[in-house]
């Protein structure tokens, strides 16, 4: 594509965009059950009203838009009000949970660098459920990730595992509330007794669960203490673009003092340029984000939030019933909000997936690994809360039709990858892997349950090879 010479109408362009949906997942119907909140109509127009007023104004520079100062400071303290922050506790806005996640492992790679400065290669120890942030901001930041296994009937981390992790290199704890990809909160108090222990920082990834634990707590629900009550949590990360039901590109990074933020503050002279400073990873940056939280929050206020988590717990509880009443499906551990995976002895969950696709659902295929079951995850969230029923329906009739279809011969595919990994030339041979499954060039692929197959028959190291290939071809 090019430029064109003329430019088009906005009707015409207008009509192009929507009509670039056209193959999207549904998620206006309620029918995706993971990277869309929605809050309902009238939330989601302020949030839009909002967003777009500050659409322009840049948080590079507070001083010359006081607003954008104004805006993060309030929504930083809201959030941290509602995570039991006292006056001492401090927190940024970012894009993202990815963007805290990799903030708070800076922070705590050059606290230690100031503090520490023995140790030269720095380590962190992560539960095998944290997000994959986390290995992400390893990579970025040369901090090496000490990953400790999870109980395989709770999905929790044990703390006792966590201490036997604990080496002279340790700079970071990290723990879920609750983890993405089975809804569980790590025992957070014990790891904080821990981490005063061994006078090390503790980041709690509340991405998913900040708003919607504190709002359940606030309602009567019970849920264990996970955020600044707990003595040992250092930092905390929330995105509000998540339960939090903001628009896209909007996080909170948050500490326990202004002593550990510090870390997370850079400054550079050395140019001809402008004096930069940026608290985040970012430096120019949209309003649109701080403004559509702001609003949100303001607008929904206590009650708004108290209704939509109410409404959504209750279907979830409805949902989660549901499938463990369905004999060939099964809810793993104890979700501790709306947020969960199931798993079959009996059936090819993935093929489950596609034949849910094929009526519109979208549920998400997760991995096996070597202590838990491939499983398929549901977020539930307010936009999707009244379609339980529905889904409930769709869900048994699917698991009918998959008994009928010819299982995918794991086995097979299984003694293929490990020809593969065996074979002299690995990259040939998994470009070849990947034609069969039908992961090549620019087209995306229309049923998932073969490549699943292959995906969880590899490898970690080999997928990851596998998954990038995909992707250098897929945007081309
Ligand atoms: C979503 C998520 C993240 C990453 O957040 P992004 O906003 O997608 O960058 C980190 N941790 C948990 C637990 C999450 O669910």
């Amino acid at each position: 594509m090019y430029i064109p010479q003329t430019g088009l109408s906005k009707e015409e362009i207008l009509a192009t965009l929507r009509a670039f949906k056209s193959r999207d997942m549904d998620w206006k119907a309620g029918k995706v059950f993971c990277y869309v909140y929605n809050p309902g109509e009238d939330p989601a127009e302020v949030t839009r009203e909002a967003y777009l007023e500050f659409l322009t104004e840049n948080g590079l520079d507070p001083t010359v838009f006081p607003s954008m100062l104004k805006l993060e400071t309030d929504v930083v303290r809201m959030t941290l009000n509602l995570l039991h922050g006292d006056a001492n506790a401090v927190g940024h806005l970012t894009t993202g949970g990815t963007e805290s996640i990799l903030l708070a492992v800076k922070t705590a790679r050059d606290k230690a660098r100031a503090e520490k400065p023995h140790i030269k290669e720095p380590e962190m120890i992560l539960p095998k459920t944290a997000h994959a942030a986390f290995h992400k901001a390893a990579h970025y930041l040369c901090v090496k990730p000490v990953v400790v296994d999870i109980d395989p009937q709770t999905f929790k981390v044990r703390a006792e595992d966590m201490e036997k992790a604990i080496t002279g290199n340790t700079i970071l704890l990290v723990a879920s509330a609750p983890s993405y990809s089975q809804g569980v909160i790590d025992p957070i108090a014990e790891i904080g007794a821990l981490a005063q222990k061994h006078n090390l920082l503790f980041h709690v990834d509340a991405c998913v669960g900040g708003v919607h634990l504190s709002f359940m707590r606030k309602l009567g629900y019970e849920v264990p203490d996970f955020d600044f009550n707990v003595p040992g949590v250092t930092s905390i990360s929330c995105d509000l673009h998540k339960y939090g039901y903001a628009a896209k590109g909007c996080s909170v990074i948050m500490y326990r003092s202004k002593a550990i933020r510090k870390y997370q503050i850079f400054a550079c002279t050395d140019t001809t340029a402008y004096t930069l400073i940026n608290p985040t990873v970012l430096s120019s940056k949209g309003g649109g984000p701080y403004a559509g939280a702001w609003a949100l929050m303001n607008f929904l206020g206590e009650e708004g939030y108290k209704r939509i988590v109410q409404t959504v717990q209750e279907a979830a509880k409805k949902l989660m019933d549901g499938i463990n009443a369905i004999p060939e499906l099964r809810v793993l551990g104890q979700p501790a909000m709306c947020m969960f995976s199931f798993a079959s002895e009996v059936i090819n969950v993935y093929q489950l997936a596609d034949e849910m696709a094929k009526r519109g659902w979208y549920l998400q295929g997760q991995f096996s690994t070597p202590l838990t079951p491939r499983n398929l995850h549901v977020s539930l969230n307010f936009g999707n809360a009244h379609r339980v029923d529905a889904l409930l329906a769709d869900l048994r009739d699917g698991v009918k039709i998959v008994k009928t279809k010819t299982p995918i011969d794991s086995d097979a595919i299984r003694a293929m990858v490990g020809a593969a990994v065996q074979s002299p030339d690995p990259e040939a041979a998994f470009g070849q892997l990947a034609v069969s499954a039908g992961l090549t060039g620019t087209d995306l692929p229309s049923e998932m349950a073969f490549i699943n197959e292959v995906l969880d028959a590899l490898p970690d190291a080999l997928c990851n090879v596998f998954l990038v290939n995909y992707f250098n071809d897929l945007y081309s």
